[in-house]
């Protein structure tokens, strides 16, 4: 006799067979199947198996409701049958849904009297959705009659047998296979539709194989079997790098090895059941893991040697564990601590996911289920009770509401820099880190952190190990003349920058004065100004922060692009909060001192930064050229420039052919100067840009400090903008004046301002040399010179337009990318 074909086991879960639609997917799946043998295990239909241990919790607090369920599963799954199958197999499989039904009842009667269900009951009542959707689909298949040979059912019952022990469920093989070998005759051909989830105790009472354990039956059938491979089809492409409902950029893994899968497993990962692995393991079965609503798609392999570049596979949490810490200098060397603690949580039965203890013995703590949390607690302090009376052991503590996050990967194994990465990420997303394990095959590395921050922490890792693009929330102040162009360069460069570094710039908020517009999408994906501008939000910025800085995202930058002091005054709560600040407003750095100092002070404690690059110079980079010199040990004697645009542009044309006055005039009218040129005029505009200067030198300057020579004439201060452009062409003579006697010594006139080591800062009009180089700018330019102990002989000199809405929020932009790879992404 020829060998049959080999066995090809596939599976499909609850919502692969949710309704009659999905069942005639599931057959066009199999017939499209390379010829062979078929064995196929069914979930049951989705919900149906937490709708029958539903029914259980009913009985047991005596609710008759739990009859009428049993009717509509019985409807439901009786509609199903109608649309699928002929009136006579509609109407057999009918009788066999009465029987169960009465069955089933009969079984939760006396739970409701007794108010109690044993385990053997729950265990019954919750199996039979694999039995409903199994007989279902073993008439509809066989009725379509598209693949060779027969299709028979085969209730998983019979075959395997299993025993639970504290690691979950156990399979006896050798009993298991001789059952097989019985029910299965080594000739058989066709397709078998095999129930998911349910196997038998050695004496032949019903059990299960644990929630989700289908994927466990498809492998205990593989290696009976002999199967050549096994397919586990369910709702996603595959094993993917995250849970893709908790991480939206998670993609698809295209191979994974045994182990790296059952550590997802274990960790969390939902996709696949922990137990499915040993049995394709033994018999070195390769599993794919394949969409039931995409079956063109490659899906995961999951077997012994994968080959696939990358050293990370994924990333997965356990939430709601609890943390015991016992802890006590009493334990430290002292052999068997761990041994009892172990011992006396196992003895109630409560697992232990996570163990990390530190080096000095000092403190051993692990991670349990959180339901067990106040029981592990007791248990722990009755097993110590003598050292903790004894003090030998100072407390033991649960702590409830806490996450694990596990990152998992065969290649991580000598690769240097992937705890380094991970723990980078959970920094500066502000996650605390409770306890680490790694385990010494260096396959996985897992950290508790608080249960809150479980979601941002994940997102966090998965774009620090570069698995998703880093995303940053934004928050944009104030979208008038910069804010407005700084939205419209976001929108024409943000596709760029997130498909050539990764990075997601996600503009979920911008705020004016009258109205805001709050978004979970990137405002600047389109064009920003239509949802802004229809808007009928009103204005709060309390709940734009909050709406900003998402709990689950984790960076939230907010960019002040106002000249508002009532703005600025928030930036020490937000920077305290861990929320990142870029502006290009001048007013929280030059305001009072003890004001700035306490900036710095909330910064450091938030973990944040601040960045303000475009205060001085807009787009120049002056600030960062100060920084850098003093922090690579460099000495500044002095800095003095022309920090004004404004003021730049009017001693630039101002050559006495005109009255200064017709000069101011004009520049208000092409936009040079502020709506009230008296803010330029006053000079307070560089004072405060040398106050910026001079404390990022370390001075302790306040604004007063500054001698300012206001070119706003005396008795012109107060008054309305239009009585001051009136009065102003009146002391025109003496700005005249002032021109003609400069030009007599050879001289130009320029307003600038000077800033020494010493703290001494002067803002003034200045004359001159015509070659000097600030004598020799262009237009609304600024100029700044930097006099070091390196730069000595010849000063290091910044110069550019240093005003326009272009260069101010091209700085501004800058400033957010620079901000970006402080947190992580590679630009
Ligand atoms: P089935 O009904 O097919 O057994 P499950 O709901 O048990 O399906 O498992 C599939 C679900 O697992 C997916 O819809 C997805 O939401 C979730 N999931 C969790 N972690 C992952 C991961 N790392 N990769 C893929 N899916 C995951
Ligand atoms: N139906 C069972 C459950 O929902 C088993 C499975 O679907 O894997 O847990
Ligand atoms: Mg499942």
């Amino acid at each position: 006799m020829v060998n049959p074909a080999p066995w090809v086991v596939h599976k499909f879960g609850g919502s692969s067979v949710a309704d009659a639609d999905c069942f005639r997917r599931v057959a066009a799946i199999l017939e499209s199947a390379p010829a062979g043998r078929l064995g196929v295990v069914l979930s049951a239909c989705k919900g149906v198996t937490d709708a029958l241990l539903r029914l259980v919790a009913l009985a047991e607090r005596a609710d008759e409701a739990y009859r009428g369920e049993i009717t509509q599963l019985r409807a439901r799954h009786a509609g199903i049958a109608a649309e699928l199958l002929s009136p006579e197999a509609a109407q057999a499989y009918a009788a066999i849904l009465d029987n169960d039904c009465r069955d089933l009842a009969e079984v939760l009667r006396p739970v409701s009297s007794s108010r109690a269900a044993s385990r053997a009951v729950s265990d019954l009542v919750s199996g039979y959705g694999e039995i409903w959707s199994t007989r279902l689909f073993q008439r509809f298949f066989g009725e379509r009659a598209r693949r060779p040979g027969p299709v028979t059912w085969l209730d998983a019952r019979r075959v395997i047998v299993a025993e639970w022990g504290p690691l979950g469920p156990g399979v006896q093989w050798p009993e298991s296979q001789a059952r097989l070998r019985e029910a299965v005759p080594a000739d058989c051909q066709g397709t078998l539709v095999i129930t998911g989830f349910i196997a038998a105790d050695a004496r032949g009472v019903q059990t299960t194989l644990g929630r989700n354990g289908s994927d466990f039956s498809a492998s205990i059938f593989g290696a009976l079997l002999g199967a050549s491979e096994i397919q586990i089809w369910t709702d996603v492409d595959g094993v993917m790098s995250a849970d893709p409902r908790r991480v939206p950029d998670a993609t698809v893994i295209d191979a994974l090895s045994y182990n790296e899968a059952m550590e997802l497993a274990y960790f969390g990962a939902k996709v696949i059941h922990p137990q499915t692995m040993a049995p394709a393991v033994k018999d070195a079965i390769p599993i794919w893991i394949r969409n039931t609503f995409a079956p063109e798609k490659a899906g995961t392999l999951i077997c012994a040697q994968p080959t696939s570049a990358l050293p990370i596979k994924g990333i997965t949490s356990i939430e709601r564990v609890a943390l015991v810490n016992l802890e006590g200098t009493g334990m430290i060397g002292v052999p068997g601590t761990a041994h009892r603690l172990f011992g006396a949580l196992r003895e109630e039965g409560i697992s232990v996911i996570l163990i990390s203890q530190g080096s000095s013995e000092h403190s051993i703590c692990c991670a349990i289920p959180q339901e067990q949390a106040q029981q592990a607690a007791a248990i722990v302090r009755r097993a110590f009770e003598g050292e903790l009376a004894g003090g030998q052991i100072q407390s033991v503590d649960v702590d409830p509401d806490q996450a694990i996050l596990a990152v998992v990967g065969d290649g991580m194994a000598g690769t240097p820099g992937v705890a380094a990465k991970l723990f980078t990420a959970l920094g500066v997303s502000r996650v605390n880190v409770r306890a680490i394990a790694q385990g010494a095959s260096e396959r996985n590395i897992s950290a508790v952190v608080d249960g809150r921050s479980a979601m941002r922490a994940l997102r966090a890792v998965h774009a620090g190990l570069y698995l998703s693009p880093h995303t940053i929330s934004v928050g944009v102040i104030g979208p008038g003349t910069v804010g407005r162009v700084l939205l419209d360069q976001l929108t024409a460069q943000t596709a760029l920058l997130r498909k050539q570094f990764r990075l997601d710039l996600r503009v979920r908020g911008i705020i004016g004065s009258q109205r805001m517009v709050l978004a979970d999408t990137d405002l600047t994906a389109r064009d920003w100004r239509a949802p802004y501008e229809a808007s009928a939000t009103a204005a709060d910025l309390k709940r734009f922060v909050e709406h900003v800085r998402l709990d689950y995202l984790p960076h939230t930058v907010l960019v002040d692009c106002t000249a508002s002091a009532e703005v600025a005054a928030h930036y020490a709560d937000w920077l305290a909060a861990g929320i990142h600040i870029v502006t290009p407003n001048k007013k929280a750095n030059s305001g009072p001192l003890e004001g700035y100092q306490h900036l710095q002070t909330a910064r450091r404690a938030g973990a944040s930064h601040y960045l303000y690059e475009a205060t001085v110079g807009a787009g120049l980079p002056v600030v960062h050229t100060l920084r850098d010199l003093i922090r690579t040990g460099d000495e500044i004697s002095g800095i003095e420039g022309i920090f004004s645009g404004t003021l730049a542009y009017l001693f630039n044309v101002f050559d006495g052919s005109a009255g200064f006055s017709s000069i101011v005039h004009e520049a208000r009218q092409r936009g040079f100067t502020e709506p009230d040129p008296r803010e330029d005029l006053s000079g307070m505009d560089v004072a405060r840009k040398l106050i910026i200067l001079g404390r990022e030198m370390g001075l302790p300057l306040e604004l007063g400090d500054v001698t300012v020579e206001s070119l706003v004439p005396a008795g012109l201060a107060a008054g309305s903008i239009e009585e001051f452009m009136a009065q102003l062409a009146h002391h025109d003579g003496a700005m005249a004046a002032r021109l003609a006697a400069a030009r007599g010594r050879g001289k130009v006139l320029r307003y600038t301002g000077q800033l020494t080591a010493a703290g001494q800062a002067t803002v003034g009009l200045q004359e001159l040399d015509t070659r000097h180089a600030f004598a020799n700018i262009a237009l609304t330019d600024n100029i700044v010179r930097f006099a070091t102990r390196r730069y000595c002989d010849n000063p290091l000199i910044v110069q550019g337009p240093g005003a326009g809405p272009e260069v101010t929020a091209g700085g501004v932009f800058a400033d957010l990318l620079r901000l970006a790879a402080y947190l992580g992404a590679q630009l």
